[in-house]
């Protein structure tokens, strides 16, 4: 199959590295990609927000499936383009995308649906925003109500900075004061074809910039699959599926369905387990990055098989997904100055010296080529993946891998997953 591949980052290289590890003879394109990418498959210069561009392409190059990586392309509506053309394309339309990109549409889909969710207000002034942080205490969760690339949510206790949030965000369509959610995090992800769900294995992804769960938010520094802790209070990880997939899932895809918005492609839904139950904290309308990175090479069944299903409206066809009984943990390596304000151009080396650590791949993000060799071009810069029998193995390979990395004023975690055992 001639399969187009969208964005630029490692959960794009991740998904990539899956298709190719089927076996199968396929003709993979990544546009824009980048240079760790090219290293594997074809890289496009295509404007992947771009919905005529994107389409012309898939046409005259008869791509059989397209995968949409990251949001921006989904709002900005190339998934309705490809689909207007016929092409099989694994990525929700403008309408559905919603569910992503306004916080706002998310929260009343889930209502509309009945799924647990915390309590918010939709804020458009500072007055108002005020009068909801009071009426829900500290700590204060403030979110940008539009799309922020995972750095829009403010979680603190102190009012003055939830102010100041909400003040910078204000503008761009408003924000969500939210009640303050306490417990373990969960991404889980479900392919659809708009009317069935399959889901696919849970994973735990670190949120913030340093050990200990400290520094700012990120849009991910690791992450971990499976998660055995879930057998201690939910039943083990089929349990708690199958509860995710009945109260959250199913009735979000039967909502935008009834709602003439079919939700065709991969839905996130990033859980808190409170002590009163499993509430959802958003939703996101594609793979998560890191989190991909540790599901996918878990995954038994070819994956170019469950997206084409989900993208032709067959998954009903397609038997629930297996995952092999391995520990898969990923670490990212950012730049100096991520996510604030990352260094740029500066040589990675020793990446073949850890790629060739036992059960350990790279999945590259913000990279270039430079004269001799890849050289870093924004935050988040690559991701070590290690498959281990047990996670002492997988994270022990994977910080052996990073060792022999080098970027100059490159931070990374110590901890990911630290406490599983
Ligand atoms: P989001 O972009 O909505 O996933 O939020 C980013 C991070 O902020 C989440 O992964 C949580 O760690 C935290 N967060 C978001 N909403 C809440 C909430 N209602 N209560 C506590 N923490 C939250």
């Amino acid at each position: 199959m001639r399969i187009l591949v969208l964005g630029s980052g490692a959960r794009e290289h991740a998904i990539i590295t899956s298709l190719r590890d089927e076996g199968e003879a396929h003709e993979i394109f990544a546009a824009p990609g980048n240079a760790g990418i090219a290293q594997d498959v074809t890289v496009v210069a295509l404007d992947a927000n771009d919905p005529v561009a994107v389409a012309s392409f898939a046409q005259t190059e008869s791509i059989g499936l397209v995968v949409i990586g990251p949001e921006a392309p989904l709002v900005a509506g190339v998934a309705d383009a490809l689909r207007e053309r016929g092409i099989p394309t694994f990525g929700p339309g403008k309408a559905a995308a919603q569910l992503e990109g306004s916080k706002a549409f998310a929260k009343r889909i889930m209502q509309a649906a009945g799924v647990p969710t915390g309590r918010a207000t939709h804020a458009a002034t500072l007055d108002e925003v005020a009068a909801a942080l009071d009426e829900f205490g500290a700590p204060h969760v403030v979110k940008a109500d539009g799309l922020a690339a995972g750095k829009g949510v403010i979680v603190t206790g102190d009012r003055d900075a939830a102010l100041e949030h909400a003040a910078e965000y204000l503008g761009t369509g408003g924000v969500l004061v939210e009640e303050f959610l306490s417990g373990p995090e969960v991404s889980l992800f479900f392919l659809s074809d708009g009317d069935t769900v399959r889901a696919l294995s849970p994973a735990q992804d670190f949120k913030r910039l340093r050990d200990g769960d400290q520094g700012p938010n990120t849009g991910g520094m690791g992450a971990y699959s499976p998660l055995p802790w879930l057998s201690d209070d939910w039943g083990g990880e089929a349990a708690f599926v199958e509860q995710v997939t009945r109260e959250v899932a199913e009735p979000v895809i039967r909502q935008l369905d009834a709602e003439g918005t079919p939700f065709i492609g991969l839905l996130y839904a990033g859980l808190i387990l409170t002590e009163r139950g499993v509430r959802v904290i958003e939703f996101n309308a594609r793979f998560g990055d890191p989190e991909t990175q540790v599901v996918l090479p878990r995954l038994v069944e070819p994956l170019s098989g469950l997206l084409l299903a989900a993208a032709s409206g067959n998954l009903e066809d397609v038997a629930q997904p297996t995952f092999h009984d391995t520990a898969a943990v990923t670490v990212v390596l950012a730049s100096e100055g991520y996510p604030a304000a990352p260094q740029v151009g500066r040589p990675i080396t020793g990446t073949d010296a850890a790629a060739s650590v036992d059960g350990v791949h790279l999945a590259y993000a913000a990279t270039a080529a430079g004269p001799e060799g890849l050289v870093a071009t924004g935050g988040r810069v690559l991701n070590v993946v290690a498959i281990g029998d047990d996670f002492g193995q997988a994270r022990s390979r994977a910080y052996d891998a990073l060792s022999k990395i080098t970027l100059e004023g490159g931070q990374f975690r110590t901890d990911i997953a630290a406490r599983v055992s």
